[in-house]
């Protein structure tokens, strides 16, 4: 079983901000920004290329609980949304989640 899946299993400790039916959201365990977290659909697929029909709705949850999430862990003035897809992006967990970032002026990338 995947990180990610372990966590939504609750098998594995993590510093949970979010959850509900389709998606969870945590803290990133290496932060790289004052607030970044993890907002994670709970159904495994790798990523966009790897994504399906049923996938759709789970992730179209992320982006509609994004805003909640960002207000609630005290983002004020707009957030960076980041998918790392695939090896050159650098993606290391094999499961698609969304990098929530912000808290802070963000270098332009
Ligand atoms: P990516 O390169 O997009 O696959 O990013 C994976 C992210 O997951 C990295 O920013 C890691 O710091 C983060 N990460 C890995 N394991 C954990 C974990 N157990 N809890 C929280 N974040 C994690
Ligand atoms: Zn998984």
């Amino acid at each position: 079983m995947c990180i990610f899946c372990k966590i939504i299993q609750g098998e594995m400790p993590t510093k949970k901000v979010f959850e509900n039916d389709k998606i969870i959201a945590f803290h990133d365990i290496n932060p790289q920004a004052k607030v970044h977290i993890l907002v994670v659909p709970k159904i495994h697929f790798i990523n966009v290329d790897d994504m399906r029909q049923e996938h759709v709705e789970y992730l179209t949850e992320c982006f509609v609980q994004i805003p909640q999430i960002a207000k609630r862990a005290g983002i004020k003035n707009g957030y960076r949304l980041i998918i790392n897809n695939g090896e050159d992006a650098g993606q290391l967990v094999q499961h698609l989640h969304i990098h929530l970032m912000g808290g802070e002026q963000l270098k332009i990338c």
